[in-house]
């Protein structure tokens, strides 16, 4: 039977990519939004787009008001969910293949805004309910295909929908990279502040900071220093470039030397990825020949408490990990400094075994033994699937007999679609080793793992819907 889904799928390949690129021309990032449309009028069209793909290929479908659309196998109850998402995330600037919302396909690649995530993904499953479809393989339950519109600003599509509808015992989300994601670690977020009496001792920190947003390590910062010149930082700048990896640029301004620190950015949840140039900053500006005030005190704290380099948490005293979600990782995506008080944001992604005893409190209680207060603390919740649960059984089978490749789980710092769905996981598209640029310009789905993709879906969903 697998033989000739497999057949069919190959034969409808050429068909896919063009229903992949039909719903890559849809700009659809979140938009302001309308009567109607939650989310404005480009998710809300590729919505329609795969809507109709689906009813035209002889589907039951349904769209819950623009939130999410719902495509049946059959009239059966539901036993499992796949979830995909149709919304992107801006374009961004540096394309260099083609435009954005114009696919193109280049040596067995289709590029384009989306592509991989997450529409690449989602017709591949739709493709793999089409081929039971056509060729008639019996299912005993239903297998429904969610087409969510919000899953990269929040996922408030998915609360809609499960505040309607109920989840079915099984579901994954073709979200991330294969083999399966059962494990996605907590977030713990929080800021810290320290505020302090002006000090008109030269020279002095007027300002300094770096980072825009929580959940991305910071690559750029700059500072600007009174009193002190260029060249009674240059040593400093150069050891320091040496120390950290950032680079660090020194330039003459208002009566003093301005600073600049270029880093490497990259996710929140994969510090060591980065290399946060705010961070090398605080701790350059630290080792200056600056008069003694307060605020430089607490600066040094900082650094004391986040040095750079340290993206376990080592030294806040919150490292920690388990055997199912590996450790805990902390990103400082915000720092400023002026002369009356700092502030930075700190994210974290936690394992299962983390909880306010052992972040908060701790941290709370390290910050406030050097005079930096904490607030607005958040602790999310981590999601965990059991690796034996029938579905990763199945899933991983699927992987196997498919690539040849031995299957295992992964967990991740981020969070997908299932976060907080009970037995869900991750599973697919992307393969591990290559960089799809998600996010990034030139983005790219591999055709052939679209189709691999499928062949795993059909795989699935016969055993579990059979
Ligand atoms: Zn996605």
């Amino acid at each position: 039977m697998y033989k000739a889904l497999d057949q069919w799928l190959e034969e409808h390949r050429e068909e896919m990519v063009q229903d992949i690129m039909r719903l890559c021309r849809v700009r659809s990032v979140r938009g302001d939004s309308a009567p109607g449309m939650p989310y404005g009028e480009g998710p809300a069209k590729a919505l329609e787009e795969a809507l109709s793909m689906a009813r035209d290929m002889g589907f039951c479908v349904k769209n819950y008001e623009n939130y999410v659309g719902a495509v049946d196998c059959n009239d059966k109850e539901t036993e499992l969910l796949i979830l995909a998402h149709l919304d992107v995330v801006p374009e961004g600037t540096g394309w260099t293949v083609t435009q954005p919302y114009e696919p193109k396909v280049v040596d067995g690649r289709l590029y384009a805004r989306g592509a991989a995530d997450d529409k690449g993904p989602a017709v591949a499953a739709l493709y793999a309910m089409r081929a039971l479809r056509e060729l008639g393989v019996p299912l005993g339950r239903n297998v429904r295909l969610i087409l969510g519109t919000d899953e990269e600003c929040g996922s408030s599509d998915l609360k809609y929908y499960f505040a309607r509808e109920s989840a079915p015992r099984y579901s994954f989300s073709p979200d991330a990279s294969y083999p399966v994601c059962n494990v996605e670690k907590g977030g713990f977020s929080a800021s810290f502040y320290a505020q302090w009496e002006e000090s008109a001792a030269l020279p002095r920190i007027v300002y300094a900071r770096g980072g825009h947003t929580s959940n991305v390590v910071p690559r750029d910062a700059e500072a600007l220093v009174e009193g002190l010149s260029v060249q009674q930082a240059e040593q400093t700048a150069r050891a320091f470039e040496e120390k950290t990896g950032a680079k660090f640029t020194l330039s003459a301004q208002q009566g003093g030397v301005h600073i600049a620190v270029l880093g490497e950015g990259a996710h929140a949840s994969t510090p060591e990825k980065g290399n946060n140039a705010a961070l090398a900053l605080a701790e350059m500006l630290c080792a200056l020949p600056l008069a003694p005030c307060e605020g430089l005190e607490r600066l040094r704290s900082v650094t004391k408490i986040f040095p750079h380099g340290d993206g376990a948490g080592k030294a806040a005293g919150v490292a920690q990990s388990d055997e199912i979600s590996g450790a805990l990782t902390l990103n400082i995506g915000i720092l400023e400094y002026g002369l009356t008080g700092l502030k930075g944001v700190i994210d974290s992604r936690v394992p299962v075994c983390a909880n306010e005893d052992n972040m908060s409190k701790v941290l709370e209680r390290r910050l406030m033994h050097e005079g930096i207060s904490l607030s607005g603390t958040a602790m999310r919740a981590p999601h965990h699937t059991p690796a034996d649960s029938p579905l990763v059984r199945t899933l991983l089978g699927a992987y196997e007999e498919v690539t040849g490749q031995k299957g295992y789980c992964y967990s991740m710092g981020g969070g997908t679609y299932v976060h907080n769905i009970e037995g869900g996981v991750a599973f697919g598209c992307a393969k591990g080793e290559v960089d799809n640029h998600m996010h990034g310009p030139d983005e790219f789905a591999v055709i052939e793992d679209m189709v691999e993709g499928a062949r795993m879906f059909v795989r699935a969903i016969v055993r579990m819907c059979r």
